[in-house]
């Protein structure tokens, strides 16, 4: 109590405070505005008076099999490439079609018909591959840019397209590349880059390069002032010319000589592009590097103006220009530069709307009065101030919470503060809880809400007098006055049926049927789970963990043990009516560990011998949940449960599961069939587990197709886990196995909680993505919640926002601690309101944005055919960018794109989601596989997303073997590998060591300890541990990833074309993908013409 403590900055926090007689306005669940008495918390889980069935916004499910599919799955036919041109700034899989041709024969979904108006020379793109659909035709039609093509300074060389003579005339003809269609393969509209501004010429085939400088002014056709009327097809986008601050004027790009490089055959490497950091001269402060070339007659006749859109005018010599991958925006250069920028002071969360450093750079954090990016990051951290605002720039507006987010050691958890029975402070009108922007008044006695302006009175326990700024002078003795984050002990108000909670429940639930058996995973299991139980999650110095821990095993029938510490040797009881599950004892079945330790230890030495003749194949699972749902209900208690489970379960039991995978369905209506459950069943389950804080995690080891979509249901609804194991084997699996559940079980979760965001008057939210459970529309609902699960919110204007309050979040979750302690963690988040869309633009961030965009897509499929999916998602990103380009660029040629400073990464990290397994998935790609990746995105942070779908590629052997720090990455694609190196390539859920195959034989000795590249393993996945500097260097890197992510990677080595590479060669996302995805250049053209032909 510390009330009248004069007040050093930042002191101790935490003590109880004074208690307030009469203050009971402690109803969790209060709606905002609403006046009525509190209600009380015991409620909001009690009898639901009809759970709706509204679409649950969580109902996600799909994570990647980290599992590396088995090498037989690699059929496609790899090695094609030519190897030896690799890691050279001019092999881009973009600018030479000629080596892109070569590179991918077989994988050519681009189509090559020539499109409508075309005048010449449809026959040159035939090669192409098979003609797109009509539809496609006439998407890729409008709006583009058919502009006359120009004599090429250098013939092109290139398999299938026709004589250059052709292509000069080739007016209004555009080949079509494919799905993306509008332009050939690896050409774009040039992209110059000054200041975030993409110079893009049309794209004119095989003609050279052209460097357009920002700093050259538009010359397109005439300038119209944006917004004040359709423009016309030919017109450049002038507008207002809104300033753009963030876009700093950049040197000319260099240009380089005409023609040089470009057209011709990949030659060596340019000196300029080291491999390791492909494009980083060129693209310095959003500047990016120039196409290279010279431009010649940039500036004068931009013919590509005056001949925008459909109706081809008659050609005229054009600038010729062609997409240079070095000269696009590369993510591994916004990384690095952010990391240079901001890594090195700590973020200070004092002042409202600051974007916080990027998810890819070390940082620290000073809570100085908003909540921590590790515990929310927004989309845009200024929100317009009016919807019509909103709605025009298409920039979603969201918050990925994660509120149990852990912290380096350097940064403190958030302070306990103890308003004893009183409980902490709230608005009596909606409920949020006391917080910095809360106003005190009249000297004190009263507070104005920051969330609803509601006047409230000051509890007399809590009065404390102003300063002259208006300031509580004992604003830094206390948490909830001058931070961002912390937490209120919860009173028995907040408590179920307002009685304290008991601790927390572990039950362990394994499948003995035979493929358990077999497979060495009940053993394995059993043998770690004696010494991992002393590991069970404790709060702060306790001594030991107060959770307590039971123990059943299952196949068509359930065996329960007692393993009270009184007894000699654990008893079995045996429950084989699974219809009506119940739970054959009470007494002795949750145990405290070391009470029991020695009856556990006989138990878990038992079960694998007990069962190891067994011939039972089928399994049950839903009657499995049931009982360890009903033995924490008969307990009192809330917990988690841990299923260890093999095969679809097919015995006769509710939930009993077909095969129902149908591969056939992809790409058709039906295929959302695919990512639902095949039942019902699992839903009503998952609420009753929901209702008793039963949280469940599962681990699945499937030989074949076990519906993860069905099997995830519960586990996504109760805030629980997926893990995923296909065809495991003891000796391949048991590592990251092994890891995965050492983890899983000692993270700290918190149970039985209820998460509410409350926003300013303005704004609110409006939908929900994540692992959880909602009987309404406000209350996310977690049987449990650990410290890797993100809770992603939308909100959406409900009223006009004001610049000068700005907008302000406030998450509150309400969850018992693994000591069965109720509190109240509070997140606080100040943003700012614009009127300027500008603004907007300026203060987004790509990764949250790309965050939230994958949540949603991966929940469409569950209603929408993929493809819907897939072009909703490229609309609005065209919007999003079509907005800028008319409201906030600088007026220039409409054949530029431009891209916000704070966005250019947006293309290719959204092409990285279209092409996903989930919405695009290769012949290797399972339905189990699909699911199980659509579940884990569900739950991602940004740090995760931005991992996964933009993997990072680290060569290893380009820098000093002795440099302590992590090589710089690389970007994904196969242009960027050398064969004389080896690289690590990480995505978060797999981990790959690729090695070249001209790599030095010293290092391959150094690593593998075998003297040739021949006689490394492919597919090994553990690297020999030696006594070398290299060898050491690759292991502790390789241990470092794995730190740094939720689950283990296992490792696998792939060889230069291998059969495996086929694998590597999925995650190289800035490529063209086998099953179909577009490569990083054709999709940005494709983004070009979406958002000129949304300007025209
Ligand atoms: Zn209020």
């Amino acid at each position: 109590m510390n009330v009248n403590q004069s007040a050093p900055p930042v002191p101790p926090f935490g003590q109880p405070q004074p208690v307030y007689p009469g203050y009971h306005q402690s109803s969790y669940g209060g709606q905002p505005g609403s006046t009525a008495p509190p209600t009380s918390y015991g409620a909001y889980n009690g009898p639901v008076p009809g759970y709706q069935q509204t679409p649950p916004p969580g109902v996600s499910r799909a994570p990647p099999s980290s599992e590396a599919p088995p090498a037989s799955t690699a059929q496609a036919p790899c090695g094609q490439a030519a190897y030896g041109q690799f890691g050279q700034g001019d092999v881009q899989n973009g600018p030479s079609s000629t080596v892109q041709m070569q590179r991918f024969p077989g994988s050519q979904p681009f189509g090559s018909v020539p499109l409508a108006p075309v005048v010449s020379q449809p026959a040159v793109l035939q090669p192409f591959g098979p003609p797109p659909t009509s539809a496609q035709v006439t998407a890729q039609l409008a709006g583009m840019q058919i502009s006359g093509a120009v004599a090429p300074a250098l013939p092109p060389v290139g398999l299938g397209y026709g004589p250059p003579t052709s292509l000069a005339s080739a007016s209004g003809s555009f080949p079509n590349s494919g799905l993306y269609g509008s332009y050939p393969q690896g050409q774009a509209p040039p992209l110059s880059q000054g200041q975030g501004h993409f110079g893009a010429q049309p794209p004119q085939r095989s003609a050279p390069p052209q460097a357009s400088s920002f700093t050259s002014p538009a010359s397109g056709g005439p300038r119209m002032p944006s917004m004040t009327g359709p423009l016309l097809p030919g017109q450049g986008f002038g507008g207002p010319s809104v300033s753009q601050p963030n876009h700093v004027s950049s040197p000319p790009p260099q240009a380089l000589p005409p023609g040089s490089q470009m057209t011709g055959p990949p030659g060596p490497p340019p000196p300029m592009h080291s491999s390791q950091q492909p494009g980083y001269q060129l693209q310095q402060n959003g500047s990016f590097g120039p196409a290279r070339g010279p431009q010649p007659n940039y500036g004068s006749p931009y013919p590509g103006a005056s001949t925008f859109g459909s109706q081809p005018g008659p050609p005229q010599p054009l600038p010729p220009k062609r997409l240079d991958p070095d000269a696009i925006p590369s993510p591994i250069q916004v990384i690095e530069d952010d990391r240079n920028n901001r890594g090195s002071e700590p973020f200070v969360t004092g002042v409202r709307g600051q974007v916080p450093p990027l998810v890819t750079t070390n940082f620290l954090v000073k809570d100085q009065g908003n909540a921590s990016p590790r515990y929310i990051r927004c989309t845009s951290y200024n929100i317009p101030c009016t919807s019509d605002m909103a709605k025009q720039a298409q920039v979603p507006l969201a918050a990925v919470i994660k509120p149990l987010a852990r912290l380096p050691p350097e940064e403190a958890s958030p302070y306990v503060v103890d308003h004893g029975e009183s409980g902490p402070l709230r608005c009596n009108r909606c409920k949020a809880y006391m917080c910095p922007f809360m106003q005190f008044i009249e000297g004190g006695r009263r507070f104005q809400c920051c969330f609803c302006s509601c006047i409230n009175d000051v509890p007399p326990q809590y009065f404390q007098h102003l300063d002259h700024t208006g300031k509580r002078v004992d604003a830094y003795d206390r948490p909830e006055l001058s931070l961002g984050s912390y937490e209120f002990l919860a009173t028995v108000d907040y408590c179920k049926n307002n009685k304290f909670p008991s601790p927390p429940a572990f039950i362990f639930m394994i499948d003995v049927s035979y493929n358990a058996i077999r497979s060495g995973l009940v053993r394995l299991l059993c043998e770690e789970l004696k010494s991992l139980l002393d590991f069970l999650p404790r709060e702060g110095g306790a001594e030991e963990s107060a959770i307590r821990v039971g123990f059943v095993t299952y196949n068509k029938v359930l065996h329960f043990y007692n393993v009270k510490s009184s007894l000699a040797q654990p008893q079995m009881m045996v429950v084989s009516d699974v219809a009506d599950m119940f739970v054959p004892l009470l007494d002795g079945f949750l145990v405290n560990v070391s009470e029991s330790r020695a009856v556990i230890t006989s138990l878990l030495d038992q079960i694998p011998e007990m069962f190891a003749d067994t011939r039972e194949t089928e399994t049950v699972f839903a009657p499995v949940i049931q009982a360890g749902m009903e033995a924490l209900k008969a307990a009192e208690c809330a917990g988690k449960l841990f299923l260890f489970h093999t095969s679809l379960p097919i015995a006769e039991a509710p939930g009993k599961l077909k095969n129902r995978d149908d591969r056939k369905l992809i790409n058709t209506d039906k295929e959302k069939t695919l990512f639902q459950p095949q039942t019902g069943a699992y839903q009503t389950l998952a609420k009753e587990c929901v209702a008793q804080g039963c949280c469940v995690d599962l681990f699945l080891f499937p030989n074949q197709y076990v519906d993860v979509a069905t099997l995830s249901v519960v586990p996504q609804l109760t805030g629980g886990s997926v893990y995923k194991y296909a065809c495991f084997q003891v000796e391949n699996d048991q590592e990251r196995f092994l890891s995965d559940l050492r983890r899983d079980v000692q993270k700290v979760v918190g149970f039985d909680a209820v998460m509410r965001v409350r926003t300013s008057t303005g704004i609110r939210a409006v939908d929900f993505f994540g692992a959880f459970y909602m009987s309404n529309t406000t209350d996310v609902e977690l049987a449990g919640l650990d410290g890797d699960k993100t809770v992603t919110v939308e909100f959406k204007h409900d009223d006009r926002l004001n610049e000068e309050s700005g907008a302000l979040l406030q998450c509150a979750l309400l969850y018992t601690s693994c000591a069965g302690q109720r509190r109240l963690r509070i997140h606080n988040l100040a943003l700012n309101c614009c009127t300027q869309l500008a603004d907007l633009y300026r203060n987004c961030e790509t990764d949250t944005l790309i965050n939230y965009m994958a949540k949603f897509a991966y929940r469409g499929v569950l209603n929408s055919p993929v493809k819907t999916v897939r072009d909703t998602l490229i609309t609005q990103c065209a919007q999003i960018l079509a907005c800028y380009r008319k409201n906030c660029a600088s007026p220039s040629s409409a054949g530029q794109l431009i891209l916000p400073e704070c966005m250019k990464l947006l293309p290719v990290y959204l092409n990285c989601v279209l092409k996903s397994d989930v919405l695009q998935p290769g012949a290797e790609v399972t339905t189990d596989d699909r699911a199980y990746v659509r579940q884990l995105v569900t739950s991602m942070d940004v740090a995760e997303t931005n991992v996964f779908f933009y993997p990072r590629l680290l060569p290893l052997t380009k820098s000093p073997i002795e440099s302590a720090t992590e090589p710089p990455a690389v970007r994904a694609s196969e242009e960027r590998l050398s064969n004389g190196d080896i690289y690590l390539l990480e995505n978060g859920l797999n981990l790959f060591l690729w090695v070249g195959a001209s790599v030095q034989q010293g290092v391959v000795q150094s690593l593998f300890s075998v003297s040739s590249f021949s006689q490394i393993t492919s597919g090994l996945s553990v690297l020999p541990v030696l006594d070398n500097p290299l060898s050491k260097k690759v292991r502790g890197l390789i241990d470092s990833l794995r730190a740094q992510r939720s689950r283990y990677m296992k490792l696998i080595v792939v060889k230069q074309e291998d059969k495996l590479e086929m694998l590597f060669k999925h995650f190289l996302v800035e490529d063209k993908s086998l099953s179909g995805g577009a490569s990083y250049v054709d999709f940005l053209c494709h983004m070009h013409k979406e958002i000129r032909q949304l300007l025209s």
